[in-house]
This record gives C-alpha cells, structure tokens and sequence, in this order.
C-alpha cells in the first residue's frame, strides 16, 4: 500500500477541523433545540421532512454510490456535482500561490477556473491527437508533475470534449510514479457510456488515486447537483472538513438514491444503450457528409466533429435550431464542434441540417 496521501495536503490545513454543525455531533434525543430549526413544517409548503438539516453526509446515498460504484462508503464524498469535487481537491491540497495541478487540453474548463480562482498554477501537457483519436502522454505528465512539484493531476476519461478513453494500466502506472508527489484525479463524468472497467478499483491499490462520478449525465439528473469524489477514506474525511456543512439538499439525495438502486439502474442502462447505439449511428452518418472533416471516436454522449468551416456548420444547425457546443475558441480548435448525441429525430436533424450546408455551398 502506497504513501499516506495525507502528506499531500496543505501543511496549513493538517489540524483543520472546519465548521462544527449541529448535525456533526452524535447526540441522543427526542426534542432536537441545537440548531435553530423551526419546530413546524412551513405553514402552506409543508414538506415535514425538509424541517431540519440535513446530514452532511448522508449514510443512505453514501451507502448507494458505494454500492453502485463497487468501494467502501468511508471512501465516497458526496456532493454537490462533481464540480464541488474539482474545487475541493485543489483548496485541500494547493497552497495559493505557490503549487500547481496539471490538465490535458483539450478538456474540461472547470479545472483551470478552480485553480485559477485558487490561485494555483495550472501546468497544461496537450494530449496528442493521433489517428485513433486523442492519446494521453502518461511520461509527459509525470514529469511535467514532478518538474513543476504540481499537487494534483487531472485526467478525464472519457475525455471532454475528446471522447477518447484513457487506459486504466497507464493511470495505474503513473499513480504508482507519483505516489507521495501527487494525486491523481480521474473525472469519470462519462465512464458510463464507455462500458469500461472505473478507475474506481484502482482506488484500492493506490492512495494517490481519486475518481470524480456524477449522476449529471448517463442518470439524467444534472438539475439535481449530484456526484461525489471517490478516495482514500482518511482523505474524504479530511475533504468533508473543506466541504460547506449541509452541502447535499434532502430532496436531491433521495433522488440520487432512488436512481443509483438496482431498479432505476436496469433501466439506465437501456437508455446507455441506446446512447451507445445513437452515436456510433450518428458518427457513421457524420463521417459520410462532405462538410465534415473528422468525426472522432467517441466513449462518451458526444461527438468531437470538425468541418470544413464550422462556423458555416454552426449556423446552419442554429437555423435549424440545433444547439451544439461551438469549441473553435479553444486551442488546435478552430474548425470543431461538440455535438451531444440526441433522440434519434434529433440526430437525425443534425444530419440534415449539415447534409444542407453542401447544397448551399
Ligand atoms: C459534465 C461534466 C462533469 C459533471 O459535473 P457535475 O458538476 O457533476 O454536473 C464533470 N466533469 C466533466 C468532464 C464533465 O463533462
């Protein structure tokens, strides 16, 4: 078993208790006085339930994604989205200032903004766009870690917007590199639609390893602000102590509850299904139009596409009324769009409506 990650924390922050909610103490009762609840439900909402606090951490929704993910309750942090988790890691364990983190454009914004509003340096290694799609260089990123002393590392797989999947030997590998330097953070956002093994059962083998999970998209439930960090348990205790005290509301675990049991996840996994099967459809199809450049390969519920001129392409899904994710702002960019794979009558439109851009040319 590798180093404590512990020593990968802020040296500020070692004996950091953070808030002391009412709902922290184990106390017995039954005239509950110690947090100021109203001692009614709302007068004309009701909602008896939604009276108190809720826990923290709640022990049914903890219990669930430990079940569903296949690791220990003591090693889940839920919270609000995996987004609070990105924010979490970097206050937890960079110093502002002075450490750093490391991504792999292209990806996911929300790592250099929460650095950034950090003020933690964020050292980029661009993955390499290869004919089989993008590729991360697992070499480049450890020494670019360790020559920049970087706390953290964030590899997303499926990438976005690169849809390339990561193998889990390399994040294996490179886990065992930086054990003690580093903790490497693997976003699993779309894990789902790839039908892989989760960096969740390298968990285990390495305390440097945390994996982000969310019920934002293959459960359908992004309104509902749901996801949690999977780690190391003394790590998530020290994570919580970072956390906001009620960060889950009562209404919203229910429902990731209900939708993580085996009930709601049979059915889930139909819809998966019929993702997987709508975008090897709709990247087939893409690939044929004279307008597109590239359809890359995808494990995720999207499509990174590039076109002859996206701008053009741009314009005719808006007319169409077709929104999609323009990326040409982006680095190495300029001609790509991201395109989320629809109901059937809606990929059928994309298609359409980027055949039209031929006959208007
Ligand atoms: C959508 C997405 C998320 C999900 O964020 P939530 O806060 O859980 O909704 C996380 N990571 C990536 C890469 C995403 O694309």
């Amino acid at each position: 078993m590798s180093a404590s990650p512990m020593d990968l924390l802020r040296d500020d922050l070692r004996d950091f208790a953070g808030y002391r909610s009412a709902r922290s103490s184990r106390l017995v009762g039954d005239a509950w006085l110690n947090a100021n609840e109203s001692p009614w439900p709302n007068p004309v909402v009701g909602a008896d339930g939604l009276r108190r606090y809720p826990e923290p951490q709640p022990t049914a929704l903890r219990a669930a994604m430990a079940a569903r993910y296949g690791c220990l309750p003591e090693q889940v942090l839920a919270g609000r989205g995996s987004d609070e988790g990105i924010d979490l890691l970097i206050r937890a364990l960079c110093r502002p200032g002075a450490d750093a983190v490391v991504v792999t454009p292209p990806t996911f914004g929300m790592y250099e903004v929460c650095a950034r509003l950090h003020w933690a340096r964020v050292l980029g290694v661009p993955l390499e766009d290869g004919d089989a799609g993008f590729r991360c260089d697992s070499d480049a990123v450890a020494e670019t870690v360790l020559a920049g002393g970087a706390k953290l590392v964030f590899l997303c797989s499926p990438g976005n917007p690169g849809g390339n999947l990561l193998p889990l030997a390399d994040i294996d590998a490179l886990a065992r590199r930086l054990q003690g330097r580093a903790l490497v953070v693997v976003d699993e956002a779309y894990i789902e639609f790839a039908q892989a093994i989760s960096a969740v059962t390298l968990v285990g083998r390495h305390r440097n390893v945390a994996v982000l999970r969310t019920l934002s998209k293959a459960h359908a439930l992004a309104a509902a602000r749901v996801g949690c960090v999977v780690a190391d348990a003394e790590l998530v205790a020290m994570l919580q102590r970072c956390q906001s005290p009620y960060p889950l509301a009562a209404p919203c675990s229910e429902l990731a509850c209900n939708a993580l049991g085996d009930a709601a996840w049979q059915a889930t996994r139909t819809r998966i299904d019929a993702v997987i099967e709508e975008r090897g459809r709709l990247a087939h199809q893409m690939a044929q139009l004279p307008s597109v450049a590239r359809v890359y390969p995808s494990s995720a519920n999207f499509l990174l596409v590039r076109f002859t001129d996206a701008r053009v392409a741009m314009q005719h899904l808006l007319r169409a009324g077709i929104v999609v994710r323009d990326m040409r702002a982006h680095d190495g960019m300029a001609d790509a769009l991201r395109i989320t794979v629809g109901t059937p009558s809606q990929n059928r439109r994309v298609i359409e409506a980027i055949a039209a851009m031929e006959v208007a040319a």
